[in-house]
C-alpha cells in the first residue's frame, strides 16, 4: 500500500504557491484562471490540461475556515464590536468581509488546483466525486 507522499507526482509547496499567485501550477507562467474563478482548460504556456482538477466546493469551505478563524473570531475580541449599534456597524463589518472573502477566495482555489496538481488528480478521478454520486 502505497503512502499519500509516494503518490504525490509534482513537488506540493510550489505547486500551490503557483496556483496561489494565479498561475498554472506546473510551470507557474500561464494564467491559472480566464474570469474570477473559472479555470483555463489548457495553460497558454505549457499547454497542462487544467480543466482535469475540479476543485468543487473544496476552496469555499477552506476560505470560510480562514476567514471565519482569522478575522470574525479575533474581531469578536474588540469592544467596539459589541457596543456599536449595529444598524450601522453590520453593514460595514459584513462588506469588510465581503470584500476580503471575494479577494481570498481565488487565491485559495489557486493553491487547490495547485494542490491537486501536485497529488497527480486524473480526470478518472472525477468518479470519486460525491457530488457526481448524488445524481
Ligand atoms: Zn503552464
Amino acid at each position: 500500500m502505497a503512502t499519500i507522499m509516494q503518490e504525490i507526482s509534482h513537488a506540493l509547496a510550489p505547486s500551490v504557491f503557483r496556483g496561489v499567485k494565479g498561475r498554472c501550477p506546473a510551470c507557474g507562467q500561464g494564467r491559472l484562471f480566464w474570469k474570477y474563478l473559472k479555470v483555463n482548460g489548457r495553460c497558454e504556456a505549457c499547454d497542462q490540461d487544467l480543466a482535469r482538477y475540479p476543485a468543487d466546493d473544496g476552496p469555499a469551505y477552506l476560505t470560510i475556515l480562514l476567514v471565519g478563524h482569522l478575522i470574525v473570531a479575533p474581531m469578536l475580541f474588540f469592544p467596539i464590536v459589541w457596543r456599536s449599534n449595529p444598524l450601522y456597524s453590520l453593514p460595514i463589518i459584513l462588506s469588510a468581509l465581503a470584500i476580503v472573502t471575494l479577494a481570498v477566495l481565488p487565491r485559495v482555489k489557486g493553491g487547490w488546483v495547485g494542490m491537486m496538481y501536485a497529488l497527480g488528480v486524473k480526470e478518472a478521478d472525477a468518479a470519486l466525486h460525491t457530488a457526481d454520486l448524488a445524481d
